[in-house]
């Protein structure tokens, strides 16, 4: 089964088409494949106004009977999985089984929300006092989510503000509106109205709610550039944000790795998705004593991926999900090109219609070149060589970025202790990419403020309220 192809708003229960509409382009063909509106102020202001006329009843609302509601949302995103999937694929270019796979963990990151409680705190309970730290919902929360995983980081936001019992106004990235606008319609099924509304816009649209008064929290998942305009914006009304931006990440891979095991995950952890993921290892630094093979590993898996139509069976890799990001990973290419940077495999673009790039790895460019500095968010991997365990960690944290990173290695007390020396929200050891709705997810550095995921990232949609109440009579003057 597919869906129609009818994309509305939702906006205080009701589908809104409004009076304009944007594009909607299939990164693989380059074809238009929908329309979807462009919301106007009007529509903004309707859809915050429906979410404030729901808050105080969802925040009356038990959280018992609120976390029933989200389960019954990630069960109706699972039963609809073959559908989501396909228009995944469709919006954002990824292939149908790393589709398969997003769908799958928006549905289950609903549930996972559903399983965290609110905690409460007693400072006090004296003869004199009783003193408790409850937390109390914020009220509407404006939400903005990006191109690379639109599902997924979308749901990151949705159980855990819905859960504390705030409403919320939600806005998917322009380029891949589509997936939510379809979940929208089975929310409406299933929230009361105006819980969830859903706008979708071009550039002035983000803007728009970022400085809107009527929201009292920003959640926003993209860039470091833009998430420090939003912070910008959202500050006149300290409005609360929560932003989840850019990383450079850095894997460490140590002396003593066993190349033959680690080489095929060492691949997809820099070019799933086409190596756009905000954690993807955009780095890697390698000892000089597996460097060799290593290299020689990677560029023969390279050789096997197949990169085409994420649509088309046997698709390992599909193609950059915008023109603008095509751009600019090619401009990065070309950098790379005109400084003489050693290619081994990949950088010459085939003449096809959709944005792909082959997969490139380059070996060992200078540590001030801009495909090591820079984040690429796509299939472009610097190969680094490094001989000091010491140079390579300084190397690791010489970045404003601080999302991830990872250490590989056979001996895990050396590969940990070098891990809690990287300077970053996560660093995973022996593996990447892993999160779970009930631990913290976040950026150091520039690459964010706060964090989603886990009993934390829930108090993020909450304002502290200590409630002291005195037990003993007053004394009289
Ligand atoms: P982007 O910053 O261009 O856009 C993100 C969202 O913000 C979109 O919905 C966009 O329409 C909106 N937007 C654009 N300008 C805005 C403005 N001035 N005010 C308010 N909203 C605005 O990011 P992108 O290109 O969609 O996503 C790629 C970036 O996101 C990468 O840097 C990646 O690392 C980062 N990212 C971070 C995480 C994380 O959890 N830390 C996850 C995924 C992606």
């Amino acid at each position: 089964m597919t869906f129609d192809d009818d994309y509305a708003m939702l906006i205080g229960g009701e589908r809104v088409r409004g009076t304009a509409t944007l594009d909607v382009v299939n990164p693989a063909t380059e074809e238009v494949i929908a329309k979807v509106p462009d919301a106007s102020r009007e529509d903004l202001d309707r859809a915050i106004e429906a979410a404030r006329g729901a808050f105080p009843g969802w925040a009356a609302t038990p959280i018992a009977e609120r976390k029933a509601k989200l389960m019954a949302l990630g069960q109706a995103v699972l039963a609809q999985a073959d559908s989501f999937m396909r228009l995944l694929t469709q919006e954002q270019g990824k292939p149908h089984a790393e589709a398969q796979g997003e769908v799958m963990g928006a549905g289950y990151w609903l549930m996972g929300a559903a399983s965290l409680d609110l905690p409460v705190t007693v400072n006090e309970d004296s003869a004199d006092r009783y003193s408790e730290t409850r937390h109390v919902p914020l009220g509407v929360v404006g939400a903005i989510s990006p191109w690379n995983f639109p599902m997924i980081l979308a749901m990151f936001k949705v159980g855990p503000a819905l859960l504390a019992g705030n409403t919320m106004v939600l806005k998917p990235s322009p380029f891949t509106p589509l997936t939510t606008l379809k979940f929208g319609e089975i929310a409406a099924e299933i929230l009361p109205a105006g819980v969830l509304n859903i706008v979708t816009g071009g550039d002035d649209l983000g803007p728009w709610m970022t400085s809107h008064p009527g929201f009292d929290k920003i959640s926003f998942t993209g860039s470091t550039a833009t998430g420090k305009r939003v912070m910008q914006s959202a500050a006149p009304t300290l409005k609360r944000v929560t932003l989840e931006l850019g990383g450079n990440d850095a894997a460490i891979v140590m002396p003593d790795v066993d190349v033959e095991k680690v080489a095929e995950e060492l691949f997809w952890a820099a070019f799933r998705n086409n190596g756009q993921i905000c954690i993807a290892t955009k780095r890697m630094y390698v000892h000089k004593d597996v460097y060799e093979p290593l290299k020689e590993a990677l560029v023969a898996y390279a050789k096997t991926v197949k990169v085409g139509d994420g649509a088309e069976q046997g698709t390992q890799i599909g193609p950059i999900n915008n023109k603008q990001q095509y751009d600019r990973v090619l401009d990065l290419i070309q950098d790379a090109k005109d400084k003489g940077y050693q290619f081994l495999v990949g950088g010459e673009k085939a003449d096809v219609p959709g944005y792909f790039i082959p997969v490139t790895i380059l070996d060992n460019p200078p540590e001030d070149s801009r495909i090591v500095q820079e984040e690429q968010f796509g299939p472009v991997l610097p190969l680094l060589k490094f001989d000091d365990l010491e140079d390579a960690v300084r190397r690791a944290n010489a970045t404003e970025y601080g999302l991830g990173g990872s250490v590989w290695g056979n001996d895990e007390d050396k590969a940990l202790e070098i891990a809690q020396r990287i300077a970053s929200g996560t660093v995973w050891v022996n593996e990447t990419q892993h999160l779970s709705p009930t631990a913290a997810f976040g950026g150091m550095k520039q690459s964010g403020v706060g964090v989603e995921g886990g009993v934390e990232g829930l108090l993020e949609y909450t304002n502290a309220q200590t409630i002291v109440r005195r037990k003993r009579a007053p004394v009289a003057a």
